[in-house]
């Protein structure tokens, strides 16, 4: 989009927030009075959320979200205060096209400040628009690192506002996926994301939460332990203590792991699949016939415990 088509863009979104007046507010579902404060995250929009309930596949994976934004922007739709309200639209509108079209902070302070200029209430630069997360715990897992953004963290907002799609159950049943991604064509940098998504319902089931994310410059974790430990972790929590909102009870089970081949055997700390020792259910060595044959039909299998002693 040129930087003309974009102005074009945003002066529309003013119009529509200032004709505001009449707009019947979204209506949000049983949005919990006390929310903790100071954590953050990276989630979508909290009005994409109230506004859309139905289509969720328009949902952005990640975008600039802090978790005090998204209390502040609940509370923006809860407040009577037309001026809040159509303040709140317009930041909303221009965090959305900002994030779609990929506009760079040095346009966004620019134009903020011609915004304000006018004499409308904005922040002066880009990262206070876009609620930046001024910290983030990125972690050291060799050889690159990681950046743990948390089940509870992550889950929190979505099942606040989709609370009432949880009466019936209080299970919440993830899938899960874990496999790496080229991120440039000119190198060999890669992302090893952890993916969940709620599948026991049908309108978030297909949103795709990141959980964390591993990046280096040239391969995949070295160690498997290291990489799934956080998420492992709290994992273990939620399925024994679960987890509170509005003082009902939300229990976690993972009900399946998708994976491509190479990802699965990095997952099971197994060698892959065309190995001497590929097969994952026994110990028969492989035979090479053009390609690696398993010809044994009745070897050992393989037990818990030789899977978690490493053995061949
Ligand atoms: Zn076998």
């Amino acid at each position: 989009m040129s930087k003309r088509n974009f102005d074009r863009h945003i002066q529309q979104q003013i119009q529509m927030a200032s004709s505001l007046t009449m707009v019947k507010k979204p209506k949000l579902c049983n949005i919990s009075p006390a929310i903790p404060k100071g954590k953050s995250l990276s989630i979508q929009s909290p009005s994409a959320v109230g506004e859309q309930a139905e289509d969720v596949a328009d949902i952005p994976l990640i975008c600039n979200m802090s978790y005090t934004h998204f209390t502040e922007s609940i509370n923006f739709l809860n407040k009577d205060d037309d001026n809040n309200y159509k303040k709140s639209k317009l930041v909303d509108s221009l965090k959305k096209i900002i994030s779609k079209y990929h506009v760079s902070h040095n346009f966004v302070n620019e134009l903020l400040l011609i915004l304000r200029e006018e004499g409308l209430d904005l922040p002066k630069n880009a990262r206070v628009l876009l609620n930046t997360p001024k910290h983030q715990s990125i972690i050291q897992i060799n050889p690159g690192s990681y950046i743990h953004l948390g089940i509870k963290t992550m889950m929190f907002p979505i099942l606040t506002t989709f609370i009432s799609d949880f009466c019936n159950t209080s299970i919440i049943k993830l899938s899960l996926n874990i496999d790496g991604l080229p991120i440039s064509k000119s190198s060999k940098a890669c992302f090893w994301p952890i993916l969940i998504s709620i599948i026991n319902n049908t309108k978030l089931s297909k949103l795709i939460i990141p959980i964390g994310i591993y990046h280096d410059k040239y391969k995949k974790p070295d160690c498997i332990s290291e990489f799934l430990n956080p998420f492992v972790t709290e994992m273990n929590d939620l399925i024994t203590n679960g987890f509170y909102i509005n003082k009902q009870k939300f229990t976690f089970e993972i009900s399946q792991i998708i994976c491509d081949a190479p990802a699965k055997a990095f997952i099971l700390n197994v060698k892959q699949f065309n190995a001497d020792h590929g097969c994952n259910s026994c110990i028969e060595e492989g035979t090479f016939l053009n390609r690696m044959t398993f010809l044994g039909m009745d070897s050992e299998l393989r037990t818990d415990k030789s899977f978690r002693e490493n053995l061949m």
